[in-house]
């Protein structure tokens, strides 16, 4: 081989040798980021935004989501809807386990998440346990409605027949102040 043929079959080895180090470290800063990104995505911080949606509207602010645990996608969302559906048992679970349950076509949301701001009262924890969600994340405490940690701690109850797992405090401070600004400026 002449030396311009060994040096020419030396780039190519150069260059796949430097695209392999690419391929060994993987994926650059911003794709990585973007990966995990789509892996955990904040489902909460959608939860946030429809309660400010839904104080907005002049609704107490709560708000919650419905996530397919298998992929990720979010099967509803939506914040509290008694005064605009002139239905008290329009609490935004409520609004949301129905969406998703109707837009699965089941009468269950099996291996589905629920991310809601407030702790749940009785009746929504009631109808946690009978749509079987698998996780439900919350945000603030409520020591006065909750029916989770407080009052009648419904999945804690024999009568209770599916208990998901429970996550309570996430952006606690976040979603309390939501409705402690909501309260105050009604007084
Ligand atoms: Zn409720």
């Amino acid at each position: 081989m002449s030396p311009a043929g060994l040096l020419s079959v030396l780039c190519v080895l150069r260059v796949k040798f430097e695209n392999a180090g690419a391929g060994l470290t993987g994926l650059g800063p911003e794709r990585h980021v973007a990966a995990m990104g789509r892996e955990k995505p904040s489902f909460m911080e959608r939860a946030i935004a429809e309660a400010g949606a839904a104080g907005r509207r002049g609704e107490v602010p709560v708000g919650a989501v419905v996530v397919d645990g298998a992929t990720g996608n979010v099967l509803a969302a939506a914040g509290n809807r008694t005064g605009d559906l002139s239905d008290p048992t329009a609490h935004a679970e409520m609004v949301v386990i129905r969406e998703a349950a109707a837009g699965l076509g089941a009468p269950r949301l099996d291996g589905c998440d629920l991310y809601v701001t407030l702790e749940p009262c009785a009746m929504c924890a009631a109808a946690i346990g009978f749509a079987r969600v698998r996780r439900l994340y919350f945000g603030a405490y409520d020591a006065k409605g909750g029916g989770i940690e407080h009052g009648a701690r419904i999945f804690d109850q024999p009568t209770c027949h599916h208990k998901p797992d429970v996550f309570g405090g996430i952006e606690e401070t976040r979603c309390g102040a939501l409705l402690k600004g909501f309260f105050a400026d009604r007084r």
